[in-house]
């Protein structure tokens, strides 16, 4: 820090680059530690339907750590798409969620359960393998209630051989989700080229559609061509109720974040569900799944 301060250009600059290599190569660390000790994590946050009803959740990962205590992806995010974890954080992430999906569904509770698939994961030739043998242990789940989320901000660098991939997913029944849809610079190829079935509305257009006009017509531009296209929206992000309304009355038929829920452990989802009352959207109140 010192030598920041007094150095010239120069210096300051490659003292930077080495800090973010210090910085990745930590985050990197600690998901490597996270793995070796099995001390990973999966938290779930609802997803509400439009009409006030709870349609699934999404997993997303968490480090319990025994000295620093709960972690999110910030404290590790170097490590999720990396190609040497990229394969065992997917098949933690499949026995996780589809045992806990399996544990809801003997509890009476049939939820859709979203899970984060890494491009380096999608594109190795044991992912299907490693799906079909995730869904084969947990019976109890049907592949129907699988959305797998491929993130669009991580480029996919084979897309034929993700296309193919995810057609034999939609073959099995799972479905396919386009995450963070919007911040990549492939959107519309995506869209063109892979076989979802959801579309994530990324939380940076939902978060500033209020103020300006020129996220609020990206907003509706995306729900619209989802629409024509069949395929269901999902906006993340989704803080207010002002958001929550307006996003209904353009058409978006999912919503998902902190004004419904933070994400949680499995065990609290269905007490959540059960007290879950479509929360002052002024939107018909049902439980109903629309699978
Ligand atoms: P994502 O898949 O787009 O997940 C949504 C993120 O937005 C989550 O952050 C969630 O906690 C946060 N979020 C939800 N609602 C709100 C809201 O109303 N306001 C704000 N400000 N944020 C909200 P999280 O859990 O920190 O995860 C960050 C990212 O890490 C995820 O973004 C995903 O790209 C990645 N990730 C999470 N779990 C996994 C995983 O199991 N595997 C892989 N490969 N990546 C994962
Ligand atoms: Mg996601
Ligand atoms: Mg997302
Ligand atoms: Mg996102």
């Amino acid at each position: 820090a010192a030598k920041k301060q007094g150095g010239d250009q120069l210096s300051l600059y490659s003292l930077t680059l080495d800090e973010a290599a210090q910085n990745a190569a930590n985050m990197r660390r600690t998901l490597e530690k996270g793995l070796k000790n099995h001390t990973l994590v999966l938290h779930y946050q609802p997803i509400v339907n439009s009409f006030g009803g709870v349609s699934g959740v999404e997993s997303l990962i968490r480090i319990l750590d025994p000295e620093q205590g709960l972690l999110g992806p910030a404290a590790f995010w170097a490590g999720l798409d990396h190609h040497r974890y990229a394969r065992d954080l997917g098949i933690f992430v499949m026995d996780a969620a589809f045992r806990q999906g399996q544990t809801w569904q003997q509890q009476g509770l049939f939820l859709r359960v979203s899970i984060n698939i890494s491009a380096h994961h999608l594109l190795d030739a044991r992912f299907l393998s490693d799906l079909e043998a995730a869904l084969g242990k947990y019976p109890g789940l049907a592949p129907e209630q699988i959305e797998i989320e491929i993130t669009e901000s991580a480029p996919l660098h084979d897309l034929s051989q993700a296309q193919e991939r995810l057609d034999a997913c939609n073959q099995l029944g799972v479905r396919i989700a386009l995450d963070d849809f919007g911040t990549g610079n492939a959107s519309l190829t995506y869209l063109q080229q892979l076989p979802a079935q959801s579309v994530k509305l990324d939380q940076s257009f939902v978060r500033d559609m209020i103020n300006d006009p020129k996220d609020l017509a990206i907003v509706a531009a995306v729900i619209t061509a989802s629409r024509m296209l069949g395929l269901d929206v999902i906006a993340e992000g989704v803080e207010t109720e002002a958001h929550a309304k307006l996003l209904a009355k353009m058409g978006c038929s999912h919503l998902q974040g902190y004004l419904f829920a933070k994400p949680m452990p499995g065990e609290d989802i269905p007490l959540w569900v059960q007290h879950f009352k479509g929360l002052g959207l002024g939107l018909p109140s049902h439980s109903s799944i629309d699978i």
